[in-house]
């Protein structure tokens, strides 16, 4: 449809900010100082994240495809964000209230399953990005290939990558996978462009997100996000289809995906008139099922939602608390998302934080707009924003009896790189094997593997002398660079980190919260480890430099006491206090070893095994 047009020449670069939603896709664009939401004539600007595989064969995209969803329910997809960059077993849950049918592919791939088609969650997005151009096209009069999409703060590289694939299969090319608080707050950034400490909350159809973010001569800094992936509109729309249903008749309405549809659209209508009303009344026919009349008041929708608002309100806390902040210190309080119209929410907020939520900016619109900000940045146009997002966990490899050393911290702003240098811990090694792990956990085991791989070709050397300098480099879009340098040899190995399956936000959330849970079991866990290492290595390198060392009888029988002293403790599991203090002390009679009688070498590698 677009590749007519293609060939139109453009005098400046147009790129476009796409906010590819769970429930509602648009695009903007910024040519000149203001963005601008980009719609098809009057029509809303909202494109329904919906694709309907009509059984004539047309493919149906958008408000059209919404329209269809009670015809079809089983070939009506929408949700695929849910889906997207995860496997079929990780998005199990997810897929369980799902009209249509998701099935496990190869490698354990969603795919989505209507009639004799198997499509992929990527393939469906495709859908939605390809209409998105085509309305684009159409307000902008030529085509458009360069854009910049958002994702949630949360998504992992492998939702990340799998977004970037969407947009590819709808012939557009992704310069920027964006972070939708970040684009929401950037979008802000246009008004008052004050110094401050921005709060953004985005809640959406199906999930929320809480970001706090620094904006500072211009740059933004996301301080710390937080949030919950089953949160959202839908939740509300059905509190309220469940008391509808409960009015049928019989039962069997609540298994009949026709009346499901039906009383969810109906919930969600009724949901948005008590955000304008006190209280909203709905007349439902059903056909066979019976006939529903129905009045609800706010107070009482409030009721019913109370419990989900506090759960974000929760999130705003702790995001706050990782960000090192007292929720008085925040300046501003951004609202992203539909969702954010219903009254209690903005009420609720308010009241946590003491300070009135910013609306001048359509909340639908806000990360759309801020996207789009960031393409023309991206374009060139516009040279005096920087952005800096967050890495969601922290990354690090896997060091002496399966502790994870940390290079990265949670919350560190991307683009980053950090260096340090390991060195090996037997002589002779001329191969290191490096782990790369992501997680809050002390130990490798309780964290998630991202990769792995060697360096080879390192001259055989006594332990501890071989300088191999690792350097972690996280690009603007998350994706992670690793790299092992020997800084004599100069020999080189890398990996780059894109997993086919990522980290899920909800095992980022676990993964956290279990960082908490277990922080005192994890710390005694990496003393006892460390110190039994560190004893191993004392025994191994000392017993070593005996053998080569010419000592006077005393030294060495002082020495042989010390090494028993402490292969006896090790021998019965001697708790890490006891080894620690047996280890002190071969280390004092060993120190008094004089240097030229025991290589240099030996010396470093214990040196070095006691300092990692
Ligand atoms: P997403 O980011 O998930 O694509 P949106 O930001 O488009 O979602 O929000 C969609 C949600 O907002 C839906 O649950 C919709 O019912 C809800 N919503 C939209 N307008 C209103 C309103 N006036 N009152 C209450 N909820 C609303
Ligand atoms: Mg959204």
């Amino acid at each position: 449809m677009s590749d007519a047009s293609a060939s139109s020449t453009e005098t400046t670069r147009i790129v476009i900010g796409i906010d590819l939603g769970t429930t509602n896709s648009l695009a903007a664009v910024r040519a000149g100082k203001t963005p601008r939401v980009l719609r098809d004539l009057d029509a809303d600007p909202l494109t329904p994240s919906m694709v309907c595989l009509h059984p004539d064969g047309r493919t149906l995209v958008g408000a059209e495809a919404k329209a269809l969803r009670l015809e079809h329910p089983e070939r009506t997809v929408f949700s695929v964000k849910r889906l997207i960059g995860r496997s079929a077993s990780e998005c199990h849950s997810d897929v369980v209230n799902l009209p249509y049918q998701v099935i496990a592919g190869e490698r354990d791939l969603p795919r989505i399953k209507i009639g004799d088609l198997e499509l992929s969650p990527e393939a469906i997005s495709a859908m939605v990005l390809k209409h998105i151009k085509a309305t684009a096209e159409l307000a902008l009069g030529h085509s458009v290939r360069e854009v910049v999409v958002t994702v949630p703060a949360w998504f992992d590289d492998a939702q990340r990558q799998a977004t970037k694939d969407a947009a590819a299969l709808a012939g557009l090319e992704c310069l920027r996978i964006l972070n939708e608080p970040t684009a929401a707050a950037l979008a802000y950034g246009l008004d008052g462009n004050n110094d401050g400490t921005v709060l953004v909350y985005d809640l959406g159809g199906g999930t929320f997100d809480v970001s706090i973010l620094r904006i500072k001569d211009g740059i933004f800094r996301v301080l710390a996000t937080k949030g919950d992936t089953h949160l959202g509109g839908d939740d509300f729309d059905q509190l309220l289809a469940q008391r509808i249903l409960n009015l049928l008749p019989s039962k069997k309405g609540s298994e009949d995906p026709y009346v499901l549809q039906a009383v969810l659209s109906a919930a969600e209508g009724l949901k948005m008139r008590l955000s304008e009303h006190d209280e909203a009344t709905l007349e439902l026919d059903l056909g066979d099922h019976g006939e529903v009349q129905l009045t609800v008041t706010r107070a009482e929708f409030e009721a019913a939602i109370a419990p989900l608002v506090q759960r974000t309100l929760d999130c705003v806390k702790s995001a706050a608390r990782d960000a090192g902040l007292e929720l008085s210190q925040i300046d501003d309080i951004v609202l992203v998302g539909g969702s954010t119209r219903v009254p209690l929410v903005r009420n609720r907020l308010e009241a946590l934080t003491g300070k009135p939520p910013h609306t001048e900016i359509d909340p639908d619109q806000a990360v759309a707009l801020g996207a789009a900000i960031q393409a023309d940045i991206l374009a060139g146009n516009d040279k005096s924003l920087l952005l800096l997002d967050v890495i969601p966990l922290s990354l690090g490899i896997e060091t002496l009896g399966g502790t994870v050393q940390k290079l990265i911290l949670r919350n560190s702003t991307i683009p980053t790189s950090v260096s340090e240098e390991f060195s090996t811990g037997v002589d002779d090694q001329t191969t290191v094997e490096l782990a790369i792990y992501q997680g809050e956990r002390e130990l490798s085991k309780d964290c998630r593997l991202l990769g792995e791989f060697k360096l080879r070709g390192i001259p055989p050397l006594p332990a501890g002398l071989p300088r191999v300098l690792v350097t972690f480099l996280v690009d603007a879009d998350g994706v992670l660079r690793v790299t092992a340098r020997e800084q004599r040899t100069g020999i080189e190995a890398s990996i780059q980190i894109v997993p086919t399956f990522g980290l899920t936000r909800d095992e980022v959330r676990r993964m956290m919260i279990e960082s908490i849970e277990h922080a005192q079991d994890d710390y005694i866990a990496r003393e006892e480890i460390e110190a039994r290492a560190k004893a191993e290595a004392m025994v191994r390198g000392t017993k070593k430099a005996l053998q080569i060392a010419e000592l006077p009888p005393d030294q060495t029988f002082a020495v042989h006491k010390a090494v028993k002293a402490l292969q006896k403790l090790l021998d019965a599991d001697a708790e890490p206090n006891a080894l620690k203090s047996a280890s002190d002390d071969l280390t004092k009679v060993t120190t008094t070893i004089a240097d030229d009688v025991i290589s240099a070498a030996v010396t470093k590698a214990l040196k070095e095994e006691q300092q990692q």
